[in-house]
C-alpha cells in the first residue's frame, strides 16, 4: 500500500516517515511541506537521519493524492481543509492528526467523508482511546455531584487550546452524562468567576519544556476524587496508531471514521 505524508518535515510528519518505513506492506509514496520550507527537495530518509529512499520533499500535495492510496496529514487547519479537498477529487484515503479545525474547516472535512474515505482521531494512540470509553463510562455512573475537569499538559511548541485530546474526552465525559459539551463547558477561568456551576465540565491547560501529552480527567465528588490519568513519553504511539489506520482505511467505504472504528472498539 502507498501511503504519502503531507506536513512531512514536522515534528509529527517525521515520526510518521520512520513509521511507514517500518510498516509491513507499506511503501512511502512522498512527502509535501508548506511553499518555501527550508527542507525542499531532501530526501525523506535523510530528512530523518535515515539512509535515502528515493523520495522527495515536494510542495505539491495534488501529486501526492495521486499517486498515494492514503494520505496522512498532521499540519496545520487551513492545509487540513485543502487536503481534504484534494481527497475528495483524487478518491484517495485521508488520515487526519491535525487538531483546532474550525467550523468551516471541520465541514470541509465532513464533505470529504461523502466521496472517500476519512480517518480523523484528536489522538491516534491506543491508550488514549481506552480512556475515552473509560471516561465516558465513569461520567455514566458518577452523578453530577462528581465535578468534571479536564487537565492537559503539552510542549511549549503547542498553539491550540484546549488541545483536542482534552475536547474529545469532554465530550466522551459530556456523552456519558447524556449533554452537550458546549452548554456545559468552561474552558478558562480568570478572576472573580463565583462558584463552579453544577454539571460545568471545566478544562485548565498548561503549557511548557517538551512533554509529549499528559491528559488528566478528574471527578471530584463530596469525600472522594476519581482521576484517570494518560501520558504519552513518544510521539511514535500516534505516529503508528495513524499507519494502522492509513491500512484500515483501504478496505473501508467513504465516510468519517475515528480511531475507536480503526480499534474495533
Ligand atoms: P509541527 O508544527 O511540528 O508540524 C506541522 C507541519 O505542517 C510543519 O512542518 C508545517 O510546515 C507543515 N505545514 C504547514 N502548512 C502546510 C501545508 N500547506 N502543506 C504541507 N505542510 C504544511 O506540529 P506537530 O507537533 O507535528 O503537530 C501537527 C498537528 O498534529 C497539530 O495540530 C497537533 O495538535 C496534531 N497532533 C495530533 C496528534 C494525534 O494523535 N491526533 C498527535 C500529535 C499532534
Amino acid at each position: 500500500m502507498k501511503i504519502a505524508i503531507v506536513g512531512a518535515a514536522g515534528r509529527m510528519g517525521r515520526m510518521l516517515i520512520a513509521a511507514v518505513l517500518a510498516a509491513d506492506g507499506a511503501d512511502l509514496a512522498g512527502g509535501s511541506e508548506a511553499a518555501g520550507h527550508p527542507d525542499m527537495g531532501r530526501d525523506l530518509g535523510e530528512l530523518i537521519g535515515a539512509d535515502a529512499v528515493g523520495v522527495t520533499l515536494t510542495s505539491d500535495p495534488r501529486a501526492l493524492f495521486e499517486a498515494a492510496d492514503a494520505v496522512i496529514d498532521f499540519t496545520v487547519p487551513t492545509a487540513t481543509a485543502a487536503h481534504a479537498m484534494l481527497a475528495a477529487e483524487s478518491g484517495t484515503a485521508l488520515i487526519i492528526g491535525t487538531t483546532g479545525l474550525d467550523a468551516a474547516q471541520q465541514a470541509a472535512v465532513d464533505a470529504a467523508g461523502e466521496k472517500t474515505v476519512i480517518v480523523q482521531a484528536a489522538n491516534y494512540s491506543v491508550g488514549v482511546n481506552v480512556l475515552l470509553g473509560l471516561v465516558e463510562k465513569a461520567a455514566q455512573i458518577l452523578p453530577d455531584a462528581y465535578d468534571i475537569e479536564v487537565l492537559e499538559m503539552h510542549h511549549h511548541h503547542k498553539v491550540d487550546a484546549p488541545s483536542g485530546t482534552a475536547l474529545a474526552l469532554g465530550h466522551a465525559a459530556a456523552a456519558g452524562r447524556g449533554v452537550v459539551l458546549d452548554e456545559v463547558a468552561c474552558k478558562a477561568r480568570d478572576g472573580i468567576v463565583g462558584a463552579r456551576p453544577r454539571g460545568e465540565i471545566g478544562f485548565a491547560t498548561l503549557r511548557g519544556g517538551d512533554v509529549v501529552g499528559d491528559h488528566t480527567v478528574m471527578f471530584a465528588g463530596p469525600g472522594e476524587r476519581v482521576e484517570i490519568t494518560h501520558k504519552a513519553s513518544s510521539r511514535e504511539v500516534f505516529a503508528g496508531g495513524a499507519v494502522r489506520a492509513a491500512q484500515w482505511a483501504s478496505s473501508q467505504q467513504p465516510g468519517v471514521y475515528s480511531m475507536k472504528d480503526v480499534l474495533g472498539f
